[in-house]
Parts: structure tokens; sequence; C-alpha cells
């Protein structure tokens, strides 16, 4: 069971489809969107108008996924794991109706969700995030509404590519952030480097400027963005603030998560959950639910059984991989602290 539908989730699905086959595996995957195996890093240049439609993004449609064997249900949200029942709780966003499906094994592919702060104005009409298809095409929509000024909001890979696919369309657009330099994932000194041609390509570049909300106009919808260096008029806005991990299910169903949010998982990506006593017992009656977050390396091949180790079976573990691979493991254990709990199948 595969839930999440975009590059992980289908990737996994479709792997292990390949690994086991259709007469020995079953593979069910939910996608609340409306599309499956999109290539989101596409949205700006879609926007930027290099790329002539969504169709265009879209790697493998659900229909050639069907086609491939894979039970593939769209517009559905998996709302409840439950570990002890092996069972997933998933809602038909369109028609409401509610229903139980049982797994073996189950692969969280949630992706993650966008960062939005809690400022006045955040959710006004006018602001936009980019993270699916479905975004893409409503900043398409408010390009057409012929708008005067668009300021994105983070300076970010994301932010950037939005920046310079507007000003491909013709219109002013400044990009603020609270960072001295853009793309604070690099050192300040290439940072400027970035500064200089985001600059040689039109786009204004305010930095150092935290903002602290939107402005509003007739019927409510963003007219500026609000900084502690003044406001910056603007009637489209786009936020790319950066994303967190989508594993809010993954928590109410008791697995382990890291400081930022992320599901804790041993070497393989897997992760058997924080009810060890419970996993044990399950896997000694060989019936463990296992779980795998995005590179289910694992899943569907017979010689990666579910096992569950404490930490001198872990550390005995590690010692038998390639140097390299032990020194990977030996640190994230300490990094987090918790060894007993790099457990998985
Ligand atoms: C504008 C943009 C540009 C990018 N550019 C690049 C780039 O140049 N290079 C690069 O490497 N990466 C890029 N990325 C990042 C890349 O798109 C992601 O890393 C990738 O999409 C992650 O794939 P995923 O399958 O893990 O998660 P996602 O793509 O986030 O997919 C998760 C899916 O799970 C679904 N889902 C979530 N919860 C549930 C639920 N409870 N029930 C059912 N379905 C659910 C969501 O609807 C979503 O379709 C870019 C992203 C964006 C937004």
């Amino acid at each position: 069971m595969v839930v999440g539908a975009d590059a992980a989730g289908m990737s996994a699905a479709s792997q292990a489809l390949r690994r086991a086959g259709q007469d020995v595996l079953e593979v069910v995957a939910f996608e609340r969107g409306h599309h499956v195996s999109y290539s989101a890093c596409g949205i700006p240049y879609w926007v930027a108008g290099d790329v002539d439609s969504a169709n265009a993004l879209i790697a493998r449609s659900a229909a050639e996924h069907r086609a491939n064997g894979i039970d593939l249900r769209l517009r559905t949200e998996v709302t409840e794991i439950d570990l002890d029942a092996s069972t997933v709780t998933a809602t038909q966003l369109d028609g409401g109706v509610s229903y139980q499906v049982g797994f073996d094994d189950l692969v969280l592919a949630t992706g993650a969700v966008p960062v939005r702060p809690n400022l006045p104005g955040v959710v006004a009409p006018g602001r936009y995030g980019v993270q699916t298809l479905d975004d893409g095409a409503a900043v398409l929509r408010a390009l057409t509404e012929r708008p005067r000024r668009a300021v994105v909001v983070g300076g970010g890979y994301i932010g950037i590519e939005m920046a310079e696919a507007m000003v491909r369309r013709g219109l002013p657009v400044t990009v603020v952030d609270r960072a001295p330099e853009p793309m604070a994932t690099l050192d300040p000194d290439m940072g400027v480097l970035v500064r200089e041609a985001m600059e040689g390509m039109g786009i204004t570049v305010l930095t150092g400027i935290p903002v602290t909300g939107f402005e509003t106009g007739p019927g409510g919808r963003v007219s500026g963005v609000v900084t502690e260096g003044g406001t910056l008029p603007a009637d489209l806005v786009v936020l790319g603030l950066g994303v967190r991990p989508a594993s809010e299910l993954a928590r109410a169903a008791g697995l382990p998560l890291d400081e930022h949010g992320g599901v804790l998982t041993d070497l393989r990506m897997s992760s058997a959950g924080s009810r060890q006593g419970v996993g044990r017992r399950r896997l000694r009656r060989g019936a463990a639910p296992r779980l795998a977050t995005p590179s289910a390396r694992g899943i569907g091949n017979p010689r990666h059984q579910a096992w569950q180790g404490d930490r001198h079976e872990t550390e005995r573990r590690l010692r038998d991989l390639p140097r390299s691979g032990w020194h990977r493991g030996q640190q994230g254990l300490r990094s987090r602290g918790r060894p007993d709990r790099a457990v998985g199948g």
C-alpha cells in the first residue's frame, strides 16, 4: 500500500510490482490530488512559458499506472493509519465516503507541506504557493488577470525560479527575504553571485528584511507585502518559504519522528514504529507491519525480511556494512541518541 502518489510513491509502487510480479503482489496507491507522477520541478518552466501544458509535466498518467496493474485511487486521502490492525482509513474527497483497507507493507510517501507563517493576511486571495500542478495553474490564471506587480516572499530556489518565470512574462517582480543574501542554503559569497544574476534579469532583490504581514484591498485581495522596512505594493504574491515533512499521519500513528518532524528510519528508510513491543510480538508471528519511507528498497523483496534489533544488533549490522556506510550509520545513531529506535524491515 502506498500513501501519496507522486515521485516517491509511484516509483516505489512501480518498482515493487516489477520486482515481485502482479501475480504475487497487489499494490494499492492513494493520492488525494488530481495528478500522479508529476514534475513539481517543472512548474516554474510551465509558468514561464517554456512548457506548453501541465500534461507535459506528467511522467506517467493515472491510466498508464492502472494499465500496469496498480490499483490507483485518486482524490482519496488517507486520514488514519492503524499499526495494530495493519489498516488505513481512506476518504474519497469528492464523495465523502470513508473506508478501511488492510496492508502488509506500507510506503509513506506523503512528501512535504509548504511553510505558511501565521502572519496577518497570509491566506488573502492573490497569494499563491507553488507545490502542485493545481498551484501552477492558479498562478497562470492570475497572470492572465494582468497584475501590475508581483512580490515573491522567500529567496530560496523555488522563489527565485518563480521570480524569473514571472519576469519573463513581463511582470515587475521583487523578491524579499530576511536572510542577508538569496539562496541562504549557499555561503553568502555565493549568494552574492545569485543576487547579481537575479538583478541582471531585472528582478528587484531585497534582503535582510523580515516580512510581517500582507495588506489587503477591495474584496479582501492582497494589495501589498508588509515588511519591517515598509510596505511593498503587490497584486500577486508568491510564497516560497520552504517546506516541512508531511508527517502528521505518521505522528498520529505513533511512529517516531526526529526534531524536524521527519519519520525516524533505519538505513533502509524503514520504520517499525515506536511501539516496539508490539512490533516484536508481531514479528515473531511473522506478521510485523513494515513501513517504509520513500526509498522503500526492501518492499516486495523476500531477501529484505523485516527485522527488529536492539542497539547491539544494530551496531553489529552496521559493522557488516561497507566502511563508508558504517560511518554514516554511526553518526546517525549518535546524533539521534535513540539507537534502539533504528529498527525496521
Ligand atoms: C516549484 C518546485 C520546483 C522544484 N524543483 C526541483 C528541482 O529542480 N530539483 C529537485 O530535485 N527537486 C525539485 N523540487 C522538489 C521535488 O518536486 C520534490 O522533492 C518531489 O516532488 C518530492 O516527491 P515526493 O513524492 O516525495 O513528495 P510530493 O511530490 O510532495 O508528493 C507527495 C504526494 O502525497 C500526497 N499526499 C500527501 N498526504 C496524503 C494523504 N494523507 N493521502 C493521500 N495522498 C497524500 C500529496 O497530494 C502529493 O501528491 C521542486 C519542487 C517544487 C514545488
